[in-house]
């Protein structure tokens, strides 16, 4: 019989066990936390708030918050909670969004990463008799090695694959049947086309995708279905907090599982830091209450997103977060307008027959005017007039986003394709500032 869950008793907990589980992690770490990491027990001191004053769960909006930017302040190893000796593994974020960071992990630590991907993995339909093609990078980034040892988890075949040389990729997927594909949602698109160009969609044994680390619409997942012959799925995580598995998407696909045995989440006001009520639409924060190395409270992840605490047809009882739309430093501010690259993603996509959805965005200022461009590669079916399809893509633009931006519209194949996370948005202004 196909295996439903991975951690059932986990996976299905009843939401007054969880909030028992949560509470109770959570004053242990806190304790640790104050114990062991000194730019929490002096902000914490600056707060007035000590460990015991942890008594319930509402109680997590006294504690401080922490950013990015503690953990460059801190690097490489200051917010360890930790000895040294007890860290077995680093992994380093991808670098998006400036300088790295570093995370350390213990042994536990890396046990229960795998636990939160190997959750993905099954509710993917994946097993033992699975064979997991990992597409990830490897090289520090978390998405190669989280997908690899949560799936070995699961006792599945793996094919450390990593990112790149895309025609070897897909000749070991047919030669060796994989089933499962982890890589970057952009990533997947590229594999899809090349698997068209190949013309070998009919060599494929391949099931599932599972697809994050990156924004990416609903529209771009009918099209990797589509090209490679799967169901896709979502999955979230951030290097900070552990990395893919954080959250995670069921058959449902009505947002993604929150490992919350692992980790509390908070939904707040990013301007203010203000807790909101459940259901809004705000910034996603994460307390990770059971990590040993490198724990974190209350993390603003900067991706915004809302919770949805209703039952869940899969029997899963943890909270689902809706697909995060972007991340608060994603936002563009053109000519006094936020833009973010996820809207007009869905105008191009909605423009599919015309237009491929590999696009990059070109912001400068001249004469202390922004310039707003959009490169946009045709489709390689298209045979219409290129100037009437661009005035109407322009239009399209100006109601989605409220000002005007100037279309580019290019060759097929000519915007470079990415192997790990789209470089979408080339932002000229900050060179001069
Ligand atoms: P970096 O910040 O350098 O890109 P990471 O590689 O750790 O570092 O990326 C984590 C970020 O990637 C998340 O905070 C989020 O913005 C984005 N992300 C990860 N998975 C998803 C997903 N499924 N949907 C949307 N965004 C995602
Ligand atoms: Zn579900």
């Amino acid at each position: 019989m196909e295996r439903k869950y991975f951690q059932p008793e986990i996976e299905t907990m009843p939401r007054e066990e969880i909030k028992k589980h949560q509470l109770e992690k959570l004053k242990w770490q806190v304790r640790r936390i104050y114990e062991n990491v000194p730019m929490y027990k002096e902000r914490m001191d600056d707060a007035g708030v000590k460990p015991k004053d942890i008594k319930e769960l509402s109680d997590i909006s006294k504690l401080p918050f922490t950013t990015k930017q503690d953990l460059r302040d801190y690097y490489p190893f200051q917010l360890l909670a930790v000895h040294k000796r007890d860290i077995v593994r680093i992994q380093a974020s991808s670098g998006t969004t400036g300088k790295q960071i570093v995370a350390g992990y213990t042994r536990n630590d890396l046990d229960q990463w795998s636990n939160g991907f190997a959750r993905q993995l099954v509710a993917a339909g994946g097993d033992e008799k699975s064979i997991v093609q990992v597409s990830y990078g490897y090289g520090l980034f978390t998405g190669g090695l989280g997908a690899h040892q949560g799936s070995e988890k699961v006792g599945a075949m793996v094919i450390p694959t990593s990112s790149g040389n895309t025609e070897r990729q897909i000749r070991f997927m047919c030669d060796l049947g994989s089933t499962h594909l982890c890589c970057t949602p952009s990533y997947a698109m590229y594999l899809g086309e090349t698997v068209k160009e190949m013309g070998v969609k009919n060599q494929l044994k391949l099931k599932a995708g599972i697809f994050g680390a990156e924004p990416w619409t609903e529209e771009m997942r009918k099209q990797i279905e589509e090209s490679l012959g799967i169901k896709a799925y979502d999955i979230y995580g951030l290097t900070e907090i552990m990395g893919p598995g954080v959250s995670y998407e069921c058959e449902y696909q009505q947002g993604m599982h929150i490992c919350e045995d692992m980790i509390i989440p908070e939904i707040i006001d990013p301007d203010t830091g203000e807790v909101l009520p459940e259901g809004s639409f705000g910034e996603l924060v994460l307390s990770t209450i059971t990590k040993e190395g490198q724990p974190l409270l209350r993390y603003r992840t900067r991706d915004l997103c809302r919770l949805d605490y209703t039952p869940c047809a899969c029997g899963r009882t943890h909270v689902r977060m809706r697909k995060p739309a972007g991340r608060t430093d994603d936002m563009l501010i053109i000519r006094g307008v936020n833009v973010f690259p996820s809207q007009i993603e869905e105008v191009l996509l909605r423009n599919s027959i015309e237009v491929s959805p590999n696009y990059q965005i070109v912001v400068d200022r001249v004469n202390n005017t922004d310039t707003f461009d959009i490169n946009v590669e045709l489709s390689p079916k298209f045979n219409g007039d290129v100037e009437a399809e661009k005035k109407n893509l322009e239009t399209q633009l100006r109601s989605m986003l409220g000002i005007g931006a100037k279309i580019h519209l290019l060759r097929p194949k000519s915007i470079e394709r990415s192997e790990g996370k789209a470089r979408r948005v080339i932002d000229n202004r900050k060179l001069h500032d």
